[in-house]
Protein backbone atom coordinates (compact mmCIF):
# COMPACT_ATOMS: atom_id res chain seq x y z
CA UNK A 1 0.00 0.00 0.00
CA UNK A 2 2.44 2.02 0.92
CA UNK A 3 4.66 1.80 -2.04
CA UNK A 4 1.78 2.39 -4.54
CA UNK A 5 1.62 5.03 -3.09
CA UNK A 6 5.37 6.72 -2.47
CA UNK A 7 5.92 5.76 -6.22
CA UNK A 8 3.86 8.49 -7.76
CA UNK A 9 4.33 11.15 -5.41
CA UNK A 10 8.41 10.28 -6.04
CA UNK A 11 7.72 11.38 -9.57
CA UNK A 12 5.63 14.65 -8.66
CA UNK A 13 8.46 15.52 -6.34
CA UNK A 14 10.82 15.17 -8.97
CA UNK A 15 8.71 17.00 -12.06
CA UNK A 16 7.52 20.18 -10.19
CA UNK A 17 9.40 23.42 -8.95
CA UNK A 18 10.14 24.04 -5.53
CA UNK A 19 7.07 26.46 -4.40
CA UNK A 20 4.63 24.78 -5.93
CA UNK A 21 5.80 20.86 -4.49
CA UNK A 22 4.09 20.81 -1.10
CA UNK A 23 0.43 21.98 -2.60
CA UNK A 24 0.88 19.40 -5.27
CA UNK A 25 1.95 16.48 -2.89
CA UNK A 26 -0.87 17.15 -0.94
CA UNK A 27 -3.25 17.26 -3.88
CA UNK A 28 -1.56 14.25 -4.90
CA UNK A 29 -2.02 12.09 -1.67
CA UNK A 30 -5.84 13.06 -1.75
CA UNK A 31 -5.91 11.35 -4.87
CA UNK A 32 -3.56 8.71 -4.18
CA UNK A 33 -5.92 6.44 -2.49
CA UNK A 34 -5.38 2.91 -3.16
CA UNK A 35 -8.01 1.63 -5.52
CA UNK A 36 -9.89 -1.33 -3.53
CA UNK A 37 -9.67 -4.89 -4.53
CA UNK A 38 -13.19 -5.42 -6.51
CA UNK A 39 -14.50 -8.21 -8.32
CA UNK A 40 -16.63 -7.84 -11.35
CA UNK A 41 -19.06 -10.47 -9.91
CA UNK A 42 -21.34 -9.39 -13.56
CA UNK A 43 -20.46 -7.08 -16.16
CA UNK A 44 -20.58 -3.64 -14.67
CA UNK A 45 -21.64 -4.63 -11.49
CA UNK A 46 -18.29 -4.54 -8.76
CA UNK A 47 -18.44 -5.99 -5.09
CA UNK A 48 -15.91 -5.81 -2.53
CA UNK A 49 -16.16 -8.25 0.62
CA UNK A 50 -14.53 -7.54 3.65
CA UNK A 51 -13.34 -10.41 6.32
CA UNK A 52 -15.96 -10.57 9.17
CA UNK A 53 -15.00 -8.40 11.99
CA UNK A 54 -16.25 -5.57 14.25
CA UNK A 55 -14.49 -2.42 13.16
CA UNK A 56 -11.11 -1.21 15.25
CA UNK A 57 -8.42 0.93 14.75
CA UNK A 58 -6.41 -1.97 12.96
CA UNK A 59 -8.90 -2.31 9.97
CA UNK A 60 -10.14 1.33 9.80
CA UNK A 61 -13.52 0.41 9.78
CA UNK A 62 -13.65 -1.83 6.73
CA UNK A 63 -15.67 -4.67 7.74
CA UNK A 64 -18.81 -3.89 5.27
CA UNK A 65 -19.15 -5.03 2.04
CA UNK A 66 -19.45 -2.30 -0.57
CA UNK A 67 -20.19 -1.75 -4.13
CA UNK A 68 -21.06 -0.18 -7.69
CA UNK A 69 -22.51 -0.75 -10.86
CA UNK A 70 -21.31 1.65 -14.11
CA UNK A 71 -24.24 2.04 -16.69
CA UNK A 72 -24.16 3.23 -20.11
CA UNK A 73 -24.20 6.87 -18.79
CA UNK A 74 -23.62 7.13 -14.99
CA UNK A 75 -22.16 4.90 -11.96
CA UNK A 76 -24.50 4.56 -8.36
CA UNK A 77 -21.98 3.22 -5.21
CA UNK A 78 -23.87 0.91 -2.99
CA UNK A 79 -22.22 1.85 0.39
CA UNK A 80 -18.95 3.50 1.24
CA UNK A 81 -17.47 1.48 4.05
CA UNK A 82 -16.69 2.51 7.24
CA UNK A 83 -13.94 5.30 7.02
CA UNK A 84 -13.19 8.14 4.68
CA UNK A 85 -10.16 6.00 3.70
CA UNK A 86 -12.03 3.39 2.87
CA UNK A 87 -14.26 5.49 1.10
CA UNK A 88 -11.32 7.17 -1.12
CA UNK A 89 -10.59 3.69 -1.96
CA UNK A 90 -13.66 2.85 -3.38
CA UNK A 91 -13.55 6.25 -5.18
CA UNK A 92 -10.06 5.05 -6.80
CA UNK A 93 -11.61 1.36 -7.37
CA UNK A 94 -14.67 3.32 -9.69
CA UNK A 95 -12.25 5.57 -11.59
CA UNK A 96 -9.77 2.55 -12.17
CA UNK A 97 -12.91 1.13 -14.52
CA UNK A 98 -14.57 4.38 -15.32
CA UNK A 99 -14.45 7.91 -15.80
CA UNK A 100 -18.66 8.20 -16.00
CA UNK A 101 -20.16 10.63 -13.26
CA UNK A 102 -21.09 8.92 -10.21
CA UNK A 103 -24.60 10.15 -10.04
CA UNK A 104 -25.72 8.56 -6.99
CA UNK A 105 -24.43 6.94 -3.33
CA UNK A 106 -27.14 4.77 -1.77
CA UNK A 107 -26.62 3.98 1.72
CA UNK A 108 -28.53 0.29 2.57
CA UNK A 109 -28.92 1.14 6.24
CA UNK A 110 -28.01 3.93 8.81
CA UNK A 111 -24.78 1.36 9.98
CA UNK A 112 -21.75 3.24 10.22
CA UNK A 113 -19.34 0.26 8.62
CA UNK A 114 -21.96 0.83 5.67
CA UNK A 115 -21.84 4.96 5.44
CA UNK A 116 -19.30 6.34 7.16
CA UNK A 117 -17.02 6.43 3.58
CA UNK A 118 -19.32 9.14 2.06
CA UNK A 119 -17.93 12.08 2.66
CA UNK A 120 -15.08 10.59 0.12
CA UNK A 121 -18.09 11.24 -2.37
CA UNK A 122 -18.95 14.83 -0.96
CA UNK A 123 -17.10 16.65 -4.18
CA UNK A 124 -18.61 14.02 -6.66
CA UNK A 125 -22.35 16.20 -7.67
CA UNK A 126 -23.65 12.82 -6.76
CA UNK A 127 -27.85 12.14 -4.83
CA UNK A 128 -27.23 10.47 -1.48
CA UNK A 129 -30.07 8.00 -1.50
CA UNK A 130 -32.10 6.10 1.49
CA UNK A 131 -34.72 4.44 2.94
CA UNK A 132 -37.50 7.21 4.00
CA UNK A 133 -36.58 6.39 7.77
CA UNK A 134 -32.85 7.00 7.00
CA UNK A 135 -32.88 10.86 8.19
CA UNK A 136 -34.37 9.82 11.57
CA UNK A 137 -32.00 7.12 11.96
CA UNK A 138 -29.35 9.36 11.14
CA UNK A 139 -30.25 12.51 13.43
CA UNK A 140 -30.80 10.20 16.68
CA UNK A 141 -27.76 7.92 16.14
CA UNK A 142 -25.80 9.98 13.92
CA UNK A 143 -23.28 11.85 16.61
CA UNK A 144 -23.44 8.66 19.08
CA UNK A 145 -22.01 6.87 15.98
CA UNK A 146 -19.11 9.61 15.28
CA UNK A 147 -18.59 9.83 19.06
CA UNK A 148 -18.42 6.04 19.74
CA UNK A 149 -15.69 5.37 17.09
CA UNK A 150 -13.44 8.31 17.90
CA UNK A 151 -12.55 6.64 20.91
CA UNK A 152 -12.76 2.99 19.40
CA UNK A 153 -10.88 3.88 16.09
CA UNK A 154 -9.18 6.65 16.86
CA UNK A 155 -9.20 10.61 15.78
CA UNK A 156 -6.59 9.74 13.24
CA UNK A 157 -9.10 7.61 11.29
CA UNK A 158 -12.28 9.26 12.15
CA UNK A 159 -10.92 12.92 10.89
CA UNK A 160 -13.17 13.62 7.97
CA UNK A 161 -16.04 10.85 8.83
CA UNK A 162 -19.34 12.92 8.44
CA UNK A 163 -22.77 12.29 8.51
CA UNK A 164 -24.43 12.71 5.29
CA UNK A 165 -28.64 12.63 5.05
CA UNK A 166 -29.36 11.46 1.73
CA UNK A 167 -31.09 14.04 -0.25
CA UNK A 168 -33.45 11.65 -2.40
CA UNK A 169 -35.64 9.52 -0.23
CA UNK A 170 -36.89 5.63 -1.44
CA UNK A 171 -40.71 4.54 -0.10
CA UNK A 172 -41.58 1.44 -1.08
CA UNK A 173 -39.73 1.02 -4.35
CA UNK A 174 -37.90 3.23 -6.82
CA UNK A 175 -36.00 2.89 -9.65
CA UNK A 176 -32.59 4.67 -10.47
CA UNK A 177 -31.66 5.19 -14.38
CA UNK A 178 -27.88 4.82 -15.17
CA UNK A 179 -28.47 4.91 -18.55
CA UNK A 180 -29.69 1.46 -20.21
CA UNK A 181 -29.00 0.50 -16.79
CA UNK A 182 -32.02 0.47 -13.83
CA UNK A 183 -31.46 -0.17 -10.35
CA UNK A 184 -34.52 -1.01 -8.44
CA UNK A 185 -34.28 0.17 -4.78
CA UNK A 186 -36.95 -1.47 -2.29
CA UNK A 187 -36.98 0.27 1.05
CA UNK A 188 -38.49 -2.34 3.54
CA UNK A 189 -40.58 -2.36 6.46
CA UNK A 190 -38.81 -2.81 9.85
CA UNK A 191 -35.87 -5.92 9.92
CA UNK A 192 -32.46 -5.57 10.55
CA UNK A 193 -32.95 -1.92 11.21
CA UNK A 194 -35.87 0.96 10.16
CA UNK A 195 -34.33 2.06 7.48
CA UNK A 196 -33.23 -1.22 5.11
CA UNK A 197 -33.09 -0.58 1.61
CA UNK A 198 -32.19 -3.16 -1.25
CA UNK A 199 -30.90 -2.35 -4.70
CA UNK A 200 -31.37 -5.12 -7.60
CA UNK A 201 -29.41 -4.30 -10.80
CA UNK A 202 -31.98 -5.48 -13.43
CA UNK A 203 -29.20 -6.08 -15.98
CA UNK A 204 -27.00 -7.96 -14.21
CA UNK A 205 -30.01 -9.73 -11.66
CA UNK A 206 -27.30 -8.50 -9.38
CA UNK A 207 -28.87 -8.27 -5.57
CA UNK A 208 -26.90 -5.67 -2.76
CA UNK A 209 -28.30 -6.62 0.03
CA UNK A 210 -27.16 -4.76 2.60
CA UNK A 211 -27.41 -6.52 6.33
CA UNK A 212 -30.88 -7.47 5.82
CA UNK A 213 -28.81 -10.56 4.36
CA UNK A 214 -25.55 -11.81 5.64
CA UNK A 215 -23.41 -15.50 5.10
CA UNK A 216 -21.72 -17.10 7.89
CA UNK A 217 -21.70 -13.39 10.11
CA UNK A 218 -24.54 -13.68 12.60
CA UNK A 219 -27.40 -11.85 11.75
CA UNK A 220 -27.41 -8.14 14.13
CA UNK A 221 -30.63 -7.42 15.31
CA UNK A 222 -31.46 -3.39 15.75
CA UNK A 223 -34.82 -3.56 14.09
CA UNK A 224 -37.54 -6.22 14.56
CA UNK A 225 -37.20 -9.94 14.89
CA UNK A 226 -40.86 -10.76 13.73
CA UNK A 227 -40.39 -7.73 11.11
CA UNK A 228 -37.38 -9.45 10.02
CA UNK A 229 -38.44 -13.15 9.69
CA UNK A 230 -42.04 -11.23 7.06
CA UNK A 231 -39.04 -9.78 5.16
CA UNK A 232 -37.34 -12.65 4.29
CA UNK A 233 -41.01 -14.17 3.48
CA UNK A 234 -40.79 -11.83 0.63
CA UNK A 235 -36.60 -11.66 -0.22
CA UNK A 236 -37.83 -15.68 -0.58
CA UNK A 237 -39.75 -14.62 -3.40
CA UNK A 238 -36.92 -12.82 -5.66
CA UNK A 239 -34.71 -14.86 -7.69
CA UNK A 240 -31.44 -12.80 -8.01
CA UNK A 241 -28.70 -14.10 -10.03
CA UNK A 242 -26.02 -13.34 -7.49
CA UNK A 243 -26.04 -11.44 -4.13
CA UNK A 244 -23.65 -9.58 -1.72
CA UNK A 245 -24.47 -9.94 1.80
CA UNK A 246 -23.96 -7.07 3.80
CA UNK A 247 -21.09 -9.43 5.47
CA UNK A 248 -19.68 -12.35 4.56
CA UNK A 249 -19.13 -14.14 0.98
CA UNK A 250 -20.99 -13.24 -1.81
CA UNK A 251 -24.25 -15.63 -2.18
CA UNK A 252 -25.14 -17.68 -4.98
CA UNK A 253 -27.14 -19.65 -3.21
CA UNK A 254 -30.27 -17.52 -2.32
CA UNK A 255 -32.63 -20.11 -0.71
CA UNK A 256 -29.81 -21.32 1.08
CA UNK A 257 -28.58 -18.58 2.71
CA UNK A 258 -32.21 -17.42 3.68
CA UNK A 259 -32.54 -20.60 5.10
CA UNK A 260 -29.85 -20.39 7.47
CA UNK A 261 -30.50 -16.99 8.43
CA UNK A 262 -34.07 -17.98 9.13
CA UNK A 263 -32.87 -21.19 11.12
CA UNK A 264 -30.78 -18.37 13.37
CA UNK A 265 -34.04 -15.79 14.05
CA UNK A 266 -36.37 -18.08 14.64
CA UNK A 267 -34.31 -20.57 16.70
CA UNK A 268 -33.63 -16.95 18.97
CA UNK A 269 -37.35 -16.03 18.65
CA UNK A 270 -38.26 -19.94 20.32
CA UNK A 271 -35.93 -19.60 22.85
CA UNK A 272 -36.72 -16.11 23.76
CA UNK A 273 -40.62 -16.72 23.84
CA UNK A 274 -40.05 -19.99 26.05
CA UNK A 275 -38.32 -17.94 28.80
CA UNK A 276 -40.72 -15.26 28.65
CA UNK A 277 -43.61 -17.71 29.05
CA UNK A 278 -41.53 -19.12 32.23
CA UNK A 279 -41.07 -15.81 33.80
CA UNK A 280 -37.57 -15.24 33.26
CA UNK A 281 -35.62 -12.05 32.97
CA UNK A 282 -34.06 -10.69 30.23
CA UNK A 283 -30.40 -11.24 31.44
CA UNK A 284 -31.36 -14.67 31.52
CA UNK A 285 -31.87 -14.33 27.71
CA UNK A 286 -28.92 -12.81 27.23
CA UNK A 287 -27.22 -15.65 28.71
CA UNK A 288 -28.99 -18.48 27.06
CA UNK A 289 -31.26 -17.93 24.22
CA UNK A 290 -30.00 -18.70 20.59
CA UNK A 291 -27.00 -21.00 22.03
CA UNK A 292 -27.91 -23.71 19.91
CA UNK A 293 -26.27 -21.85 17.10
CA UNK A 294 -23.24 -21.00 18.62
CA UNK A 295 -20.73 -22.74 16.39
CA UNK A 296 -22.58 -21.94 13.18
CA UNK A 297 -21.84 -18.25 13.24
CA UNK A 298 -18.97 -16.08 13.06
CA UNK A 299 -19.08 -12.98 15.47
CA UNK A 300 -21.43 -14.87 17.75
CA UNK A 301 -20.37 -13.98 21.05
CA UNK A 302 -19.52 -10.53 19.79
CA UNK A 303 -23.69 -9.85 19.04
CA UNK A 304 -26.25 -12.68 20.20
CA UNK A 305 -26.52 -11.67 23.58
CA UNK A 306 -27.30 -8.30 22.47
CA UNK A 307 -29.88 -9.64 19.75
CA UNK A 308 -31.36 -11.49 22.83
CA UNK A 309 -32.23 -8.76 24.75
CA UNK A 310 -33.37 -7.03 21.89
CA UNK A 311 -35.94 -10.28 20.76
CA UNK A 312 -36.99 -10.01 24.46
CA UNK A 313 -37.40 -6.48 24.79
CA UNK A 314 -39.84 -7.13 21.59
CA UNK A 315 -41.25 -10.36 22.39
CA UNK A 316 -42.26 -9.48 26.05
CA UNK A 317 -45.11 -7.29 25.13
CA UNK A 318 -46.79 -9.98 22.47
ZN1 LIG B 1 -25.95 -3.18 9.71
Amino acid sequence: MIKAAVAPAARVLLACGVVLCGLRLAAHSEQAAEPLAVSEAAAGAFMHTEALALMTRANGGGIANIGFVVGNDAVAVIDTGGSVREGRRLLAAVRARTDKPIRYIISTHAHPDHIFGHAAFENEGAEFVGHRNLPRALTMRGQFYLDAYRRSMGQEIMADVKIIPPTRLIDGTGNLDLGARTLTLQAWPTAHTDNDLTVLDEHSGTLFAGDLVVAQHVPVLDGSILGWLKVMDKLALMQPKRILPGHGPIIDNWQDALAQQRRYLERLTRDVRSLISRGAPISAAARSAGEAEKDRWSLFEEYNARNATAAFAELEWE
